[in-house]
């Protein structure tokens, strides 16, 4: 081997050999070991006299294809590189190796370093930037699929945003810019939302001018965070007026510095619309109420007033306040708040309207009230107060009225069925009896007797005695025809001038002399002056008799009187003073 350099000469090379980190070892042709330095040994692990004469292949993995190796180094002479060694013990060490052929005549010599560390730090430090990699790779990927989420998860919220009937905005707290606006805004104002994106001031200018006022307060709530719910009016791009709703809030962030102030504004017009109709409606209700002079409340069981419908024109209270709250037993007397508390039950228990009226003693007037008690729900009536006492008043001189018609007419009715001077039933009312009694008897078959009486010689008691002496005596006679006929469903009644008729119904012909013989015995013993009688020296009648039992084929009475009067006619031709029967009918 040829030494070169000026420090190496002095030294032996089997000096420098020895003292080489790196591991030396000489092989021949063959390959197989023929020196090794210490180096070599500490890297192969066996001593040298273990090393030397062993072949180089034995250290190599099986799979290490030896022989083109050695042609290459060998052709070469000299070769660099990597190789892993497989020592004695099973462990493999990757070595760096640098190999010059023939320092000798067929001796070779490589010299051979343990990078085993290095590769191991070298495959670790890959290991880790493999899964520093890995994990960048991954983050990345999980930040795209978090970006993705974001984003999908924004286009969510702005669809919603935007699918929303009501304008959901955001605008900066001091200069009032719009940060955010979803597209309902076209709908409700008419601009779209670039339009108030790029114009701050369009908000304002939509708004309805007697209202701007306060939605300038409204701001300056906001901004001492306080929440803002308000009504107003806006005018759209058209022109037309709208109701919203606003409703806002002021947003800080973490410092407590204002960022945003975020709210709605929904379009509640048509709700507006039918308030403001209701409440047109409702002051029509009150005026029609109001017209109604009845007295109107809403009342409870326990007898609260709960509102007064309509104070009405009742005047007979001291005037109730509407929503008082007040009982029925405040201002009103206590026997009528007793009267109504017990109406009031009543048509809560049983469901059904009620009605009374109360007679009030106002002051020495005496007045009147009438009460509806209508159940609303279970617990609610309403009651309705009229002032009666004019129709009171009215129905009173209306019943004093009544009462005199009917004693007007009865009397007249009296004048009509009875005879005025002698004060026995007339004419008139012996034809409707008759009819009537005949129709009985012929009905029940009983017998009806029929008797004609007539004063005799009455024209000249008449004219000797006078007119009104006439009269006098025809009521004697007209009592003594009364006192003797008694029975029920008897009539005695005046049929003309001084002639009399007894209708004696269910009376046979023996009855019926019977009675005319009372008669004949009660007139005798009046004894009734009459100087002028042809036939006595006092008055004397004579009668007409007939008894009749009325057949079913029979429909008028006619007969039965034309039989009693010529009987009454025979009794003046038989000298008077006396009775004669009739011929029987049929
Ligand atoms: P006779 O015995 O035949 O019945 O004779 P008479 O005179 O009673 O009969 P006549 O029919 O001729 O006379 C009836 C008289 O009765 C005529 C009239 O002067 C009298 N007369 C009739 N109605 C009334 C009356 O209402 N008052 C008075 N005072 N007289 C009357
Ligand atoms: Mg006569
Ligand atoms: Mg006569």
């Amino acid at each position: 081997m040829e030494t070169a350099g000026p420090i190496a000469p002095a030294l032996p090379w089997q000096t420098l050999f020895e003292a080489a980190l790196d591991a030396m070892l000489i092989v021949n042709s063959e390959g197989v070991l023929i020196e090794v330095n210490r180096a070599a040994c500490a890297l192969l692990e066996l001593s040298r006299q273990a090393l030397v004469g062993r072949r180089i292949a034995d250290f190599l993995l099986p799979d290490t294809d030896l022989e083109d190796l050695w042609q290459g180094f060998v052709a070469a002479g000299q070769v660099r590189g990597e190789q892993q060694l497989r020592l004695a013990c099973g462990v493999v060490k990757t070595v760096e190796f640098a190999a010059t052929a023939h320092v000798y005549p067929n001796h070779h010599l490589a010299i051979l370093r343990d990078i085993s560390e290095r590769k191991g730090i070298e495959s670790e430090r890959n290991a880790l930037s493999h899964q520093l990699e890995q994990w960048v790779i991954s983050s990345s990927e999980k930040l795209q699929r978090t970006e993705a989420a974001l984003r999908l998860q924004q286009q969510r919220i702005d669809s919603i945003l935007n699918s929303l009937e009501c304008v959901v905005w955001s605008v900066h707290p001091t200069t009032l810019e719009t940060i955010y606006v979803n597209a309902a805004v076209e709908t409700i104002y008419g601009y779209p939302a670039e339009a108030f994106l790029s114009n701050p001031g369009l908000w304002f200018s939509c708004i309805h001018p007697e209202d701007e006022p306060l939605l300038m307060a409204d701001i300056r709530a906001v901004m001492n965070d306080l929440r803002i719910d308000r009504e107003y009016r806006i005018f759209r791009a058209d022109g037309a007026q709208r109701w919203v709703r606003g409703q806002a809030r002021l947003v800080r962030n973490a410092a407590g510095q204002p960022t945003r102030i975020d709210g709605t504004t929904t379009d509640i017009s048509d709700r507006k619309q039918a308030e403001l109709a209701l409440k047109e409606n409702q002051a029509t209700q009150q005026l029609i109420l109001n017209a109604i002079p009845d007295l109107m409340m809403r009342v409870n069981r326990d007898g609260y007033i709960l509102n007064l419908i309509s104070g009405g024109e009742i005047t007979l209270y001291s005037p109730i306040q509407p929503y008082s709250h007040q009982s029925v037993y405040q201002g009103f007397p206590r026997d009528l708040a007793d009267q109504r508390m017990h109406y009031v039950r009543l048509a809560l228990d049983t469901g059904t309207p009620q009605r009374y009226e109360h007679a009030l003693d106002l002051h020495g007037d005496l007045c009147y009230e009438e009460s509806r008690v209508v159940p609303i729900n279970d617990a609610e009536v309403l009651v309705i107060v009229r002032d009666i006492t004019d129709r009171k008043q009215a129905e009173a001189i209306q019943a004093d009225l009544n009462q005199k018609l009917q004693r007007v007419n009865a009397e007249l009715n009296r004048l009509a069925t009875v005879d005025g001077l002698t004060e026995i039933a007339n004419r008139r009312s012996f034809d409707q009896a008759l009819d009537l009694e005949w129709q009985r008897a012929r009905r029940q078959q009983k017998s009806l007797s029929l008797v004609l009486c007539d004063i005799d010689y009455f024209k000249p008691y008449n004219d000797n005695y006078g007119h009104l002496a006439g009269d006098d005596c025809l009521r004697h006679v007209a009592q003594v025809l009364n006192t003797v006929v008694q029975r029920p469903g008897d009539l005695v009644a005046r049929y003309g001038g001084e002639e009399f008729v007894l209708l004696l119904p269910d009376t046979t012909l023996e009855g019926a002399i019977g009675v005319i013989e009372k008669i004949q015995a009660a007139i005798a013993q009046r004894h009734l002056p009459h100087a002028y009688s042809e036939v006595a020296r006092v008055i004397t009648l004579s009668f007409g008799v007939v008894c009749h039992r009325p057949s079913v084929k029979e429909h008028s009475p006619r007969e039965l009187v034309h039989r009693t009067d010529l009987a009454l006619y025979q009794a003046k031709a038989q000298g008077r003073n006396c009775y004669v029967v009739g011929d029987r009918l049929g």
